[in-house]
């Protein structure tokens, strides 16, 4: 079914965009199907896209789900921050992290964080501690693999040992003149992408269609998390939720749906 034009819908110069885990899903698990039936009322208003951090499968997983196709559903789909871009279905140019980075720095990079992986205190340890995606890579002490559960086990314990913050400042340090920032997403994981490649970049990709108003809804708003830019850019109006529930709510008086 071929979407309708934007200039067809009653806010068709209206884009809403929406971070995924907390937002959209609970962190890492799939969509309700409340929430589905929320976002495709308002694409008969609005235009609308996510915004994740995570890769698109993973981002699939969450958002294809109860029979329906993420990309019937989304008039943009951006994942891993908007370096790997979709719009109605069709790939929007992407950029690479180990180009900017280069082979050699890279690999000096990933060295330094297994060392240092290898020997911090966590209260487990799984599997994929250095994930490799196109636009960033993604850290976790106790592995990517881990469940949701221990994921946040190891975020109370986090808080009190402060292990991301520790490390990022150690990163920091060694690679001062790299270009490169830091942002905690998940509960157990961070990110390392190029500076200015963090939500913001979404917003080169829709540019050129000059809309009035874009919103943006997202939980991690605060300095330091992966909402942060995106919520706080001038191009922007911004919304906090605590859950997907908030943002069900948030929508339905903001939207009239
Ligand atoms: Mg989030």
């Amino acid at each position: 079914m071929s979407p309708v034009p934007f200039a067809d819908r009653p806010l068709g110069s209206t884009l809403v965009l929406f971070d995924v885990d907390e937002t959209l899903t609970p962190t890492r698990q799939p969509a309700g199907t409340e929430i589905l039936a929320v976002l495709k009322a308002l694409r008969e208003k609005a235009v609308i896209g996510f915004v994740g951090g995570s890769d698109l499968p993973k981002i699939t997983e969450q958002l294809a789900v109860h029979g329906q196709n993420m990309y019937d559903n989304f008039d943009y789909c951006f994942a891993e921050n908007g370096l790997v871009a979709y719009k109605w279905g069709e790939a929007l140019e992407a950029q690479a992290f180990i180009r900017f980075l280069g082979e050699e720095k890279y690999k000096k990079l990933v060295k330094f964080l297994l060392h240092y992986l290898a020997d911090v205190e966590v209260p487990v340890r799984r599997g994929t501690f250095v994930e490799f995606r196109t636009g960033m890579i993604n850290v976790s002490p106790v592995g990517g693999n881990a469940t949701p559960k221990e994921r946040l086990n190891f975020e109370a314990y986090d808080k009190v040992h402060k292990v991301r913050e520790t490390l990022i400042e150690a990163l920091k340090n060694e690679f001062p003149d790299w270009g490169l920032t830091y942002s905690i997403g998940g509960p157990a994981s961070f990110d390392i992408y190029p500076v200015g490649w963090d939500k913001t970049f979404a917003l080169r990709h829709v540019e050129k269609e000059n809309f009035v108003d874009i919103h943006f809804f997202g939980d991690r708003t605060y300095p330091g998390g992966n909402d942060f830019q995106l919520f706080h850019h001038p191009r922007t109006i911004g919304h906090t939720v605590t859950s997907p529930e908030d943002t069900i709510g948030q929508l339905k008086a903001l939207f009239d749906l």
